[in-house]
């Protein structure tokens, strides 16, 4: 099957697997799938503002290396050739990487994040960077000093952040997956709010190295896909030690050869909190997922977390303290934007921090200081940590009962734009059931479980135990097998093969 860039149907997404096996057949060459790419890019992208740059040269030179590769009649790795994406705070060497933030425009890493590193090895092809909230601060994506991602299935509602670029783009097919990074939900969120699949691996698993630090203790690099096996496939190429990173946790064995175990007296846990002020659509839409976890002979667990309601001021005391650190290095001295006109180092300092960085970004700088001040350190940042270690036990506790636990990804479907700038403290409300598994470093994947009644996506949370990514990614891919035809939804856009 040729590819005809001006074919007027539908768009259909097409599985790594099954990308893969048509390169392999030569239904078309990894240049002609990267060409549909690139153009379905340059058409699409100004309605949904998903890439924030677009690396034509960089994808069509891998596109070369893998069609002389099959020329050749060689083997191709499970990516090898196949489109992808990179959300803006992972540093590219030679390509410009701003973390959607003024104070970093035109800066130009000189070496690659490990993840990118371990992708270029096996040909992924770069469409280009994508959008996100500036420094990953958000979630919404409307922080982005290049104005907000769009939800492809209504572009008058958002598509999540932080990394809601990248969850558009594949959502849009205007990607087959991206990476994304999640230090409260910035992965699994936007997944939930734009349909697709998000996971965010045990910290520790896949290298922080290159990824710009927002709060270094919480980051995580996870896969952003259209299907459960799609994140395991990436999943399995980026989970790797890296020397660079002080605290990876080594080569966990692959997991994608794995899905499709029977769940047979599988218990799931389902912990009364994270089902308070859920949106009655959501609710409803995961009492139905119970139902066919029910019927594939899985067992209920129901039990109270209660620490769980420390969760969200434990999260944004201790994000905002390391974020606070984190960000103290862009000054006007090393790198990124720099003030015109000052008298003296501590004005040039001021001003290029009060020009560089938005609204947001100053917010918790300021309220990390603050929880960090020696008046008030023990009373925010000691206590908030204190209370760290109770929510890491109270989910040892738990795991003793159960092997996954489900909640809602989001309490509600994605917000209409411009709901984040006006209340602040309640857009941090609705991180409330992400930002658990951040503190106590747990892997969690968002699936996608229905539609509310104006036909925007619903999601649902697994968690799993540390380590225990094949566990979550299994409960997924079976749920997904089940509901398929009734959880995904095309949206008419994007490449058309
Ligand atoms: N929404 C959360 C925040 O603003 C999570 C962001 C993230 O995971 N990067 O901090």
């Amino acid at each position: 099957m040729a590819i005809s860039p001006s074919k007027k149907e539908v768009s259909f997404k097409m599985s790594i697997k099954k990308l893969h096996s048509m390169l392999l057949s030569k239904e078309f060459s990894c240049k002609e799938l990267t060409q549909a790419y690139l153009d379905a890019v340059q058409r699409e992208n100004s309605h949904i503002n998903a890439y924030i740059k677009a690396t034509p040269e960089t994808a069509l030179s891998a596109a070369k290396k893998v069609d002389e590769k099959l020329a050749r009649g060689e083997e191709l790795l499970p990516l090898e050739g196949i489109p992808m994406t990179l959300k803006d705070n992972i540093s590219t060497k030679d390509i410009e990487t701003t973390c959607c933030s003024n104070i970093l425009k035109g800066y130009i890493p000189i070496y690659d994040a490990t993840v990118w590193q371990i992708l270029q090895k096996q040909n992924a092809v770069l469409l280009g960077k994508t959008n996100m909230d500036e420094f990953a601060m958000g979630s919404s994506c409307e922080t982005s000093c290049f104005g907000g991602a769009k939800n492809p299935h209504n572009i008058s509602h958002v598509a999540g952040g932080s990394s809601g670029g990248a969850a558009a783009a594949v959502a849009g097919n205007l990607a087959v997956y991206g990476l994304g990074s999640d230090t409260g939900g910035s992965i699994r969120q936007p997944a939930s709010f734009c349909g697709i699949v998000g996971m965010k691996p045990t910290y520790g698993t896949v290298s922080r190295y290159g990824l710009i630090a927002y709060a270094s203790s919480l980051d995580q690099i996870g896969p952003i896909a259209s299907c459960v096996e799609d994140a395991a496939l990436v999943y399995d190429a980026i989970a790797q030690y890296d020397p660079m990173d002080s605290t990876s946790q080594g080569k966990k064995a692959p997991v994608s050869g794995n899905l499709g175990q029977s769940l047979k007296g599988k218990k799931i846990g389902v912990p009364r909190e994270y089902f308070d002020g859920v949106r009655k659509e959501v609710s409803f839409a995961l009492q139905q997922a119970l139902k066919v976890y029910e019927s594939l002979g899985v067992q209920m667990v129901y039990f109270d977390l209660p620490v769980l309601k420390y969760a969200l001021p434990v999260y944004y005391i201790l994000a905002c303290a390391e974020a606070s650190s984190n960000l103290g290095r862009y000054d006007g001295i090393r790198y990124g934007y720099k003030t015109q006109h000052y008298n003296g180092i501590h004005e040039m300092i001021c001003k290029t921090r009060s020009e560089g960085f938005g609204a947001e970004v100053k917010r918790r700088i300021l309220l990390g200081n603050y929880v960090l001040s020696s008046g008030y350190y023990d009373a925010y940042y000691k206590k908030a940590q204190n209370l760290r270690g109770s929510i890491i036990q109270a989910f040892k506790n738990a795991f003793a009962q159960c092997d996954v636990i489900l909640s809602p990804t989001v309490p509600m479907t994605a917000f209409k734009e411009g709901f984040s700038s006006q209340d602040q403290v309640e857009t941090y409300l609705t991180d409330i059931c992400t930002v658990p598994v951040n503190i106590a470093g747990l892997p969690a994947i968002s699936i996608p479980c229905g539609f509310d009644g104006s036909g925007l996506p619903i999601g649902m949370q697994l968690i799993g135990d540390t380590f225990c990514e094949e566990t979550i990614l299994n409960a997924a891919y079976c749920f997904e097998q089940e509901t398929k035809t009734e959880t995904l939804k095309q949206v008419p856009m994007g490449v058309r093969l």
